[in-house]
């Protein structure tokens, strides 16, 4: 099957266009088929997969109960794949993205700074309703547990395990987190943000 070229007339091989690959034609017209493959209704699922321009935002999320993945360095063709194969919204910085490839699941994230694209992907996909905070590690993106102090000796400082309350433990790291000074302020910043959204 051939995929033809709209200035042109001149023919490509289907198989280039995987996943909505674009090429520049000879004639200097975008040659493309636009893929279905991967929609922006995956977010009904809020499965997100963050580029390399995106760590800040995808720890963000995380904070925040989404299942964001994240490279930190995963060329285009790479990120579209896992995009589609692990059915996420692709959140990405690179503007030229959706051009180069016409899928429909590439959300292209505007705002410069970390808290402000946070702000952008939750009205985008008016996330505030679903927002479970400290439910997921903002390290490896797997789901928080709660833990009891008698099974974290040697895993938090002595202190913190005498006079903290509450625990979390991710069973992808084995980080241990705890209710403190910093968790109060995220809830505080996330608060304000969720009145704004
Ligand atoms: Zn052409
Ligand atoms: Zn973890």
């Amino acid at each position: 099957m051939a995929v033809v070229c709209p200035r042109c007339g001149r023919e490509y091989d289907v198989t280039l266009f995987e996943f909505g690959r674009t090429l520049w034609c000879t004639c200097g017209a975008r040659v493309g088929v636009a893929s279905r493959e991967l929609s922006l209704g995956a977010a009904a699922e809020n499965r997100f997969l963050a580029d390399a321009m995106l760590g800040k935002l995808a720890r963000w999320l995380r904070l925040l109960g989404f299942d964001c993945a994240y490279e930190d360095r995963i060329a285009d063709a790479e990120l579209i794949r896992r995009g589609v194969e692990q059915q996420r919204v692709i959140l990405t910085r690179d503007r030229a993205l959706p051009h180069e490839w016409w899928l429909s699941g590439i959300c292209v994230v505007r705002a410069e700074a970390p808290f402000e694209q946070l702000g952008e992907v939750l009205r985008r996909f008016a996330l505030a309703p679903s927002v479970q905070l400290f439910s997921r590690c903002s390290q490896c993106n797997r789901d928080l547990a709660s833990a009891h102090r008698a099974d974290l000796a040697g895993r938090a400082p002595p202190h913190i395990l005498a006079t903290r309350e509450h625990f979390w433990e991710c069973a992808g790291c084995g980080r241990v987190y705890w209710e403190g000074s910093h968790t109060r302020r995220i809830r505080q910043v996330v608060e304000r943000l969720l009145a704004e959204a």
